[in-house]
């Protein structure tokens, strides 16, 4: 048997040891778990043996492990440690949290939107053309409220969505993005209508609503506040807001937000079609930055979430396009 143990910093900072056990089979193994292979599972004899193996073939195996600090898609990984199973499960998702939460270049970004969404939203006004009632089209969450505190819960919890969703939506305590209410604000004041439309389900209209007022959002109320209906398409929605009204602009994290030729294709069909319709960026169509989910994501899932962690791993790095 082949054993090797990789450094801390072997691709995944947070496992103790990596043991390699045969050319194709890696066991990962923490510090944590080590008092359980001693005293509960019986393996007293093993386990010496494999530290010991360890211990002697330090020296050796470095080498070695240069060649193995990257793990590939073509090994199969097994986690024997529950609780670095729950760690791992939502391990990607850390950075793209932090990101939200404390890179000051995504505020940036939101202010950036924002600042555009009114330069465009001049140029519209000037435009004597238009005839019917001005409105702005946004979607809710990670365009006007962050909800990073609800995926910062996922990680910690070892969740994923729905679980504690309704609860904090329930809380009513989602911040909004930078920039948004001044921005809504000024829409106001210049005699435009705001309508916020968003895939959160109908059961969440009276918390979301709460929400958007106490934070002070303008015309966040049962008229302007649109739920989710049976479909989550919000085509059919932005129709019958078109029936009525110029709609000077879209807001949106999530490409479903602006329009349908965007829905249900893979990842590299969606960057065709955005690459397509590249004039309304920027003009018509104002994104909010999302590393933590959305369309994008499930796109390399061939939009199958429900399938399993290792799958779901495996997918990723089958994306990655390195050089
Ligand atoms: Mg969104």
């Amino acid at each position: 048997m082949e054993v090797l143990q990789l450094s801390q910093n072997a691709g995944y900072g947070f496992f103790n040891q990596i043991i390699y056990l045969s050319h194709c089979e890696w066991l990962i193994l923490s510090r944590e778990i080590f008092p359980g292979f001693f005293y509960f599972n019986g393996m007293k004899k093993y386990t010496l043996c494999l530290i010991g193996l360890m211990l002697l073939s330090t020296s050796a195996c470095k080498r070695q492990t240069e060649e193995n600090t990257i793990l590939t898609n073509r090994d199969t990984i097994f986690v024997t440690d529950t609780l670095l199973q729950q760690k791992l499960r939502n391990e990607h998702m850390v950075l793209a949290t932090l990101y939200h939460q404390t890179a000051a270049e995504y505020r940036a970004l939101c202010y950036q939107a924002f600042n555009i969404g009114r330069l465009m939203l001049d140029k519209d006004l000037a435009n004597a053309g238009i005839e019917k009632h001005r409105i702005i089209v946004l979607d809710i969450d990670e365009t006007v409220l962050d909800n990073s505190p609800f995926q910062a819960k996922s990680i910690l919890e070892s969740t994923s969505y729905p679980k504690y969703w309704n609860e904090w939506c329930e809380l009513a305590k989602a911040e909004p993005l930078p920039g948004a209410i001044d921005f809504l604000n000024y829409a106001r004041k210049n005699g435009v209508s705001i309508y916020y439309v968003t895939n959160r389900k109908e059961a969440l209209k009276e918390v979301t609503i709460k929400n958007l007022k106490e934070t002070g959002f303008p015309l966040a109320d049962g008229e302007h506040v649109i739920m989710r209906t049976a479909e989550a398409s919000k085509e059919s929605r932005r129709l019958d807001l078109l029936k009525k009204y110029h709609i000077s602009l879209y807001f949106g994290d999530n490409l479903n937000d602006f329009a349908e030729t965007f829905e249900g294709k893979s990842a590299e069909k969606r960057l065709l079609a955005v690459d397509d319709n590249k004039d309304d960026f920027g003009t018509r169509f104002i994104v909010l930055p999302n590393a933590m989910y959305g369309d994008w994501e499930l796109a390399l899932y061939g939009y199958n979430g429900g399938q399993s962690d290792s799958a779901l791993f495996d997918l990723r790095r089958k994306n990655l396009r390195p050089f």
